[in-house]
């Protein structure tokens, strides 16, 4: 994404303006839907493996507890944030949707 870190010649150059990470694809007309659930805390321990930008009202986590794996999203809205979970599946399938979510074909 342009709007990230670039590296030239082993030099990192961060874009002065706000550091934004990566976002969101625009939705593509044919796309799976995450089946979104209310948030559960269902593990002591969470990692946050990759998130994207917090820029935007709407950002997701891709989450790691244990061998499972899911996509959190938070949707906030006059200051009031909404937590959701995508299931719990195999780092593997979390992976591949998480890119789909990336790229617009998932959401
Ligand atoms: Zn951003």
């Amino acid at each position: 994404m342009a709007d990230r870190e670039v590296e030239t010649d082993g030099v990192i150059v961060t874009p002065v303006s706000r550091y934004h990470s990566r976002h969101v694809g625009v939705l593509q007309a044919e796309h799976e839907k995450i089946e979104w659930r209310a948030e559960r805390p269902r593990a002591d321990r969470v990692r946050v493996r990759e998130h994207t930008c917090d820029c935007k009202a709407t950002f997701y986590e891709l989450c790691q507890a244990g061998g499972l794996m899911f996509i959190r999203r938070t949707h906030r809205v006059m200051g009031k944030a909404t937590v959701s979970e995508s299931p719990w599946v195999l780092a593997k399938e979390a992976q591949e949707l998480w890119l789909g979510l990336l790229m617009g074909s998932a959401r």
